[in-house]
């Protein structure tokens, strides 16, 4: 593929294959000059696919510097003007989808579907917030006569996003859209092994009227560019997406320096299947397991199934498990970490005891030029085994079997995270008792759907705070109390 024009200030012909990644700060590409690079491979067959600017943070205070000067104007703007250049954001991706589409199906190994999936729930995120932030408004606080007290949402000024590299696009449109309408300036730094799609929605936002400074990214790793972000004296929130681990170290800075932070950490997600539920259904959401080839963290990558449909479940998901060929429906592992994690996850599993049904290998022949491994389920999975307990981040089911409602629930909550949870009973009553004890932020019910509009985020170890729908703007904007004295 020929490199994307707008990320590189230099093309050179002769790397033409190679993207070349600088910096965007303050409306423009920084060429790279002495600063290091990395050169990253892509999933699908192991070869070069980007070469990106290692920054540290001389550029980081460069980038906030730049977003500080520019925050007061942007969110000084009426509402109804931001909201109108993120429309025109969402408008620009979907005429440009092709092209972010191919970048990031060759940095993520995302199927095209699911990537031309994620590019439409990207826009929706401009078109979300640009309009819903014509909604957010104050109260008026009745202190009797004599005194009128109301409250604002202001923005923070200048946020810090961190991103991880499974949803590299949707995971920053879904902060900078939400930020940005509320009239917050951003500093983005990608991960630095899928970073392409960042810089090219940067530039589309100046494209589309944001101006220059209220988007920067900067490109490195999470120790220099991330660590440098966070510890900088003009931040003033962290949004993270990542896993718990790093999401710890973000929030220990952060409280050091007495900022909020939105965290969106990982996932060990329950899906708990009653006998009377509809398997055909059933089947599909476990197959969920296979988006992105497992690496989200809203997966749900452990199957608790009632005694009495367990073995015929069990049996249909490993019949439609089979069918996920990889490469031709199943996408690879997005770094080369994660395919040794996932391989190393195999061993751990059999050591464990854990029962195999479908998959438990790397894939072989041609795609082990790429980073595949097979869609795979285990069965007679035990809470005290690591599969039950700990996020793969791959196409891996883990299968236990309960007898009676208080033990799925106990199933469901034996575990540090608490991202999302689904439920499949025909019973309204045991659907909805259910639904109210189990520990997530999100329960599905029989399939129930989220969107953008519904608030997303984790209990216990999966993060603090929500992004996604109106809530998401509660915590880009901080809320002044004013009260004027009549008398
Ligand atoms: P990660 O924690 O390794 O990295 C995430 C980001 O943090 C990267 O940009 C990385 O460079 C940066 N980083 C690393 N060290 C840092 C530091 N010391 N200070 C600041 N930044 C630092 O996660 P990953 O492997 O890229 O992503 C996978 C994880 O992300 C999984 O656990 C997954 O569940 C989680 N995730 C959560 C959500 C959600 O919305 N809850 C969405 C997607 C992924």
């Amino acid at each position: 593929m020929p490199p994307v024009a707008a990320l590189s200030t230099e093309p050179k012909m002769e790397e033409w294959m190679v993207r070349e990644l600088e910096h965007w700060i303050d409306g423009r590409a920084v060429p790279r000059g002495d600063r290091r690079a990395l050169t990253v491979e892509g999933p699908l067959r192991r070869e070069p696919v980007a070469r990106l600017t290692l920054g540290d943070s001389a550029d980081v205070d460069s980038a906030v510097a730049a977003a500080r000067r520019a925050a007061r104007e942007w969110g000084d703007l009426a509402p109804v003007e931001r909201g109108r250049i993120l429309t025109d954001v969402a408008r620009r991706l979907r005429q440009q989808a092709d092209e972010f589409i191919d970048v990031e199906v060759e940095e993520t190994g995302k199927l095209v579907a699911e990537m031309r999936g994620g590019l439409g729930v990207a826009a929706d995120y401009f078109e979300y917030y640009g309009g819903v932030i014509r909604a957010l408004f104050g109260q008026t606080i009745d202190l009797g006569a004599g005194d009128h007290a109301f409250t604002t949402r202001e923005p923070y000024g200048v946020v810090a996003m961190i991103t991880p590299w499974n949803g590299p696009l949707t995971q920053a449109a879904r902060g900078m859209a939400a930020a940005l309408a509320a009239g917050n300036a951003v500093v983005i730094k990608p991960s630095e092994f899928t970073s392409s799609t960042t810089v090219m929605l940067a530039r589309l936002c100046q494209d589309a009227g944001v101006p220059p400074g209220i988007v920067s990214v900067v490109l490195g790793t999470g120790a220099e560019v991330g660590a440098a972000l966070v510890d900088h004296p003009d931040v003033r929130l962290v949004a993270f997406t990542g896993s718990v681990e790093t999401g710890r170290m973000v929030a220990e800075a952060a409280a050091r320096r007495l900022i909020p932070t939105i965290l969106e950490l990982g996932g060990k997600s329950a899906n708990v299947v009653f006998s009377d539920a509809d398997l055909d259904r059933v089947v599909d959401s476990a197959l969920t397991i296979c988006v992105g080839a497992g690496q989200q963290c809203a997966a749900l990558s452990r199957l608790l199934v009632h005694e009495d449909v367990h073995d015929e479940l069990l049996e249909r998901v490993r019949t439609a498990v089979s069918e996920r060929i990889p490469g031709e429906r199943l996408a690879p592992m997005t770094t080369e970490a994660q395919f040794e994690k996932v391989v190393g996850y195999f061993a751990i599993a059999e050591r464990d005891g854990a029962r195999l049904v479908a998959g438990g290998r790397a894939a072989e022949g041609d795609l082990a030029k790429g980073r595949y491994v097979e869609a795979t389920v285990y069965a007679d999975v035990t809470p005290d085994m690591r599969i039950f307990r700990e996020e793969i981040f791959g196409p891996v089911l883990a299968v236990t079997r309960f007898s009676s409602e208080e033990e799925a629930v106990r199933l469901a909550n034996d575990s540090d995270y608490g991202l999302v949870a689904s439920v499949w009973t025909d019973d309204s009553a045991r659907a909805l008792r259910v639904a109210s004890r189990l520990d997530a932020g999100q329960v599905m019910v029989n399939g129930g759907r989220t969107g953008i509009e519904t608030p997303f985020g984790g209990y216990k170890a999966s993060g603090l705070g929500r992004e996604k729908g109106f809530e998401s703007l509660m915590h880009y904007t901080q809320l002044k109390t004013t009260v004027v004295s009549t008398r």
